[in-house]
């Protein structure tokens, strides 16, 4: 069921986003070689507690902590472990705060010192498919222009669009319908109004999309063992268009139009 949010609730919202968006800007700046990604799922639980949030993730089917830390070829859905973060490792930090009974989710994925400059594109790439895909999330579009828009640019850029794993909307539950591909062709779909809410979290590779879980039931891997980058944002649709709820001020630009390709721009 597609639930259409009310001001009050996109508030609520708008202010666990924010406990999310510190939460995971803290560990996006604290995460380097050495540490362990057992010691960033500690520092995102006292980290979402404080602030009087829930972490979401704790328990949800069944998974044993408060973020996802994916690193390198692992795409989502890593379980915090005694790994031991490496110079030239990618991570990829996922989260999710309960507060006041909704649910914001995010995730970005950092280089561990240094990484090399085709890790650095894929990083850059898959944050402005995020973008891209969020200045699609506009009243009377429909609902697969978002996904349209993210595979258009991982695409031209050489990209692989993980098609296992897909965004969803979002609200007192963390993963709600409408379900998000990150692909396809636009013009179909929910007509999108203002009050929906969606988590928007394109999964781009550097090789083919195809994916495994491994034994542990949780950790999905790319295939062909290529790095994989995951960026994700809790969006209102408001009357005056997208509000990300997540957005993390000290790294991010609020005005998502500044990504549009130069050809759209001219159109
Ligand atoms: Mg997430
Ligand atoms: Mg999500």
């Amino acid at each position: 069921m597609i639930t259409i949010k009310s001001g009050r609730e996109i508030e609520i919202m708008r202010r666990g986003g924010k406990i999310t968006a510190r939460t995971l800007a803290m560990l996006l700046r604290s995460a380097r070689a050495g540490m362990t990604t057992a010691d960033l799922d500690r520092l995102a639980e006292e980290s979402i507690r404080e602030q009087g949030g829930f972490p979401t993730f704790k328990g949800y089917n069944g998974f044993p902590a408060s973020i996802c830390a994916s690193v390198n070829d692992v795409v989502v859905h890593g379980i915090p472990d005694g790994t031991v973060l490496r110079e030239g490792d990618l991570l990829s930090i996922d989260i999710g705060t309960t507060f006041e009974g909704y649910v914001s989710d995010s995730a970005a994925t950092v280089a561990i010192g240094k990484v090399s400059q085709a890790a650095e594109r894929l990083l850059r790439v898959t944050q402005e498919s995020l973008m891209l895909g969020i200045d699609k999330f506009r009243r009377g579009n429909r609902l697969s222009d978002i996904g349209h828009a993210v595979q258009a640019h991982a695409e031209r850029n050489g990209y692989g669009v993980v098609r296992a794993l897909v965004g969803h909307g979002i609200g007192q539950q963390m993963h709600e319908d409408p379900q998000v591909p990150n692909y396809g062709r636009g013009g179909s779909g929910l007509v999108l109004r203002p009050g929906l809410c969606l988590a928007i979290e394109p999964m781009i590779t550097q090789g083919g999309y195809d994916v495994d879980i491994q034994d542990d039931g949780w950790t999905v891997v790319t295939t062909d063992g290529k790095l994989a980058a995951h960026f994700e944002h809790t969006v209102a649709l408001t009357e005056d268009g997208p509000r990300i709820l997540t957005l993390r001020d000290s790294f991010e630009h609020s005005d998502v139009s500044r990504f549009r390709p130069k050809e759209e721009m001219a159109a």
